[in-house]
């Protein structure tokens, strides 16, 4: 019986669960589709599309010593998915698909076409819950429905994870050599630019390189994730996310790291490692959110009420947000560390999407999409999830009357200014004081390379108050 895997958001060989499934189920081939169409769609930004291709350089190496040979295949839209895969089973006889389930909307669309495709000609579809540690629609509230709020979430994950832990798959054994040749990976696709070479080197490829950073994270900073990781200026977190969006690392594995620090604790005990589980659980929550609730995977506000705002239409400004001249320093640096290295950190994320939802008033998903168009660990559940959660629109959101204020964010996560010198070198030399506000450094400080800020901040604050104010007294009028 011939088995096929078919990897998409799961590039690794340890603790695959479909690729175990397959390879038990007799003699195992891998795929994997190119989709360049589709990731234009989904704005997948170019340097992750590089981290992909360079991981499934990776995922080869890794495969031919189980003699797994990896096809590739090119499917311009998933909608082409079906068609594709039906010739690759027809052409090796493949009686069984295996593949870990991915969750938007449109995932789940083409899984179901290429399944019902599959059965027509004969050939089984398998799907397996490994993305996750718990499978959406498990984690319920007392009324069966999906809970939005996260720290309810949080308490019926710690109940299922005290009744028992998620387990790895076994290690692999190689197969018999199949005489089937890999496929090439391409090093490029038409319509993403390769990234620098420094960017590469940021996120080195593979397995061995993922592992390597969870352990030196686990060994040398996950007990004091608690007090650094709103640091942008130290590496206080993990930097896994594009390794776990990618799925070159599972999420047992960090637990099982985490746990292995902690002495198997997960919801006490180290204050570092129990705030580190608790955000692998926030990316859990959101994933779930996006299976419960599609309209978000849609680009449709969580809070539909919140469809009324009248978002600002400013181009001029979106695109200072955007090329980090914003004039607030914390605010640029952060979107500087974002286009120069295709991640930002998560103190900043918050910063800037505040700053453009709240202080811009500008829709939330232009900078959703600026982000997906950018960041090398883009997730739609992720990343939709943290600008609803910044623009008050979203599940569990901060309340739409708190906005973080990036001059009193800067002197509180960047005291001296460190991370902000880094990425603009051009403020290398003011003085600790006025860094986080240069334009208060007076004449003094005529900086043509820098620009003054962009807006008054108590104006802008005081224009989404009203905005917001307006929108909760319709919800009560009615309510
Ligand atoms: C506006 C905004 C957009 C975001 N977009 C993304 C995105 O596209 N992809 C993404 O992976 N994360 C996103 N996040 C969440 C978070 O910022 C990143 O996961 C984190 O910065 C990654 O760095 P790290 O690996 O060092 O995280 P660590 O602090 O070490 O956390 C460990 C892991 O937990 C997960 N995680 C941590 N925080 C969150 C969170 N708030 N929500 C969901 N998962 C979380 C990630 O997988 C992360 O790798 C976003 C947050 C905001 C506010």
């Amino acid at each position: 019986m011939r088995q096929l895997i078919w990897f998409r958001s799961d590039l690794r060989v340890q603790d695959n669960t479909a690729l175990n499934a397959a390879m038990q189920s007799g003699q195992a081939l891998a795929v994997y589709f190119i989709t360049p169409g589709q990731w234009q769609l989904h704005d997948d930004a170019p340097c992750k599309i590089d981290f992909w291709l360079r991981n499934l350089n990776s995922l080869q190496t890794q495969l031919q010593t189980l003699n797994v040979p990896l096809l590739i295949r090119h499917a311009h839209y998933w909608s082409d998915a079906p068609e594709v895969m039906a010739d690759l089973c027809r052409e090796y006889s493949i009686d069984c698909v295996h593949a870990n389930d991915e969750y938007g909307l449109n995932e789940v669309r083409r899984d179901k076409e290429v399944a019902e495709l599959l059965r027509e000609q004969g050939v089984q579809f398998k799907s397996y819950l490994d993305q996750l540690l718990f499978q959406p629609g498990s984690i319920l509230n007392r009324s069966g429905n999906y809970f939005q709020v996260f720290s309810q979430f949080r308490k019926v994950c710690y109940q299922r994870l005290h009744i028992a832990l998620p387990a790895q798959q076994p290690l692999l054994q190689a197969q018999a050599s199949t005489g089937i040749n890999s496929d090439p990976i391409p090093s490029e696709v038409v319509g993403f630019a390769k990234p620098s070479a420094a960017l590469q080197s940021l996120w080195p490829a593979g397995e061995h390189a993922a592992h390597l950073r969870l352990q030196r994270f686990a060994d040398e900073f996950m007990e004091d994730y608690d007090l650094q990781r709103d640091l942008p200026a130290i590496p206080g977190t993990s930097q896994l996310s594009a390794y776990l969006a990618a799925g070159v690392l599972s999420p047992r594995q960090c637990l099982e790291a985490a746990l292995l620090t902690n002495r198997g604790e997960f919801e006490s005990g180290n204050p570092g490692v129990v705030t580190w589980v608790n955000e692998l659980l926030w990316r859990e929550f959101y994933k779930h959110i996006l299976v419960g609730f599609p309209q978000v995977s849609r680009h449709k506000a969580f809070r539909s009420q919140t469809e009324a705002i009248a978002w600002r239409d400013a181009p001029q400004e979106l695109k200072a947000w955007q090329e980090g001249r914003t004039g607030f320093p914390l605010v640029d640096a952060a979107i500087r560390q974002l286009l120069e290295t295709g991640w930002m950190h998560n103190r900043l994320r918050m910063v800037v999407a505040m700053f453009l939802s709240k202080n811009l008033l500008i829709d939330w998903r232009e900078g959703e999409r600026f982000f997906m168009r950018h960041l090398i660990d883009g997730d739609l559940a992720a990343n939709n999830g943290g600008w609803q959660w910044s623009a008050s629109t979203g599940t569990d959101a901060v309340p739409w009357f708190r906005l973080f204020n990036p001059i009193n964010q800067s002197r509180r996560f960047d005291p001296q200014g460190r991370f902000i010198r880094h990425w603009l070198p051009q403020l290398a030399d003011v003085d600790d004081k006025h860094i986080h506000e240069p334009w208060k450094a007076g004449d003094l400080f005529a900086r043509p390379d820098y620009p003054q800020p962009m807006i008054d901040l108590s104006l802008s604050r005081e224009r989404v108050l009203q905005t917001f104010h307006k929108l909760s007294a319709l919800e009560v009028r009615d309510a």
